[in-house]
């Protein structure tokens, strides 16, 4: 709700980077904020500048969540939300971003 109302770019009141700061590297959190800001704004093309991997991430929590209402709505069982088995997957696909957005070459996932 907060960030809805200030945006990060312009109000100083969201926590920074820790990782961000001592590096200067950006993380696979970084922009998040800002990325939110966005999306709650209608504007996805500065959410997906901001941090892609969230508005990648929300959009598949989204179809998880909607399968699963699905499913159980048809009395079907339901896994986890978030099985064991997808979790390295995720961290690979978490690492990869972190170390492209790092990248010159890939500057444009940096927010
Ligand atoms: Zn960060």
């Amino acid at each position: 709700m907060l960030v809805f109302f200030f945006n990060p770019a312009t109000h100083k009141i969201y926590p920074a980077c820790q990782f961000h700061h001592l590096t200067g590297l950006n993380c696979p959190g970084c922009g998040m904020t800002r990325a939110a800001y966005a999306l709650l704004h209608g504007e996805f093309l500065a959410a997906l500048h901001d941090n892609a991997l969230f508005v990648f991430a929300l959009g598949a929590l989204a179809i998880r969540g909607g399968w699963l209402g699905w499913n159980k709505l048809r009395g079907r069982a339901n896994g986890g939300f978030f099985p064991a088995k997808s979790l390295w997957p995720l961290l690979v696909v978490a690492l990869v971003f972190t170390v492209l957005r790092n990248l010159p070459d890939f500057a444009f996932l940096s927010p």
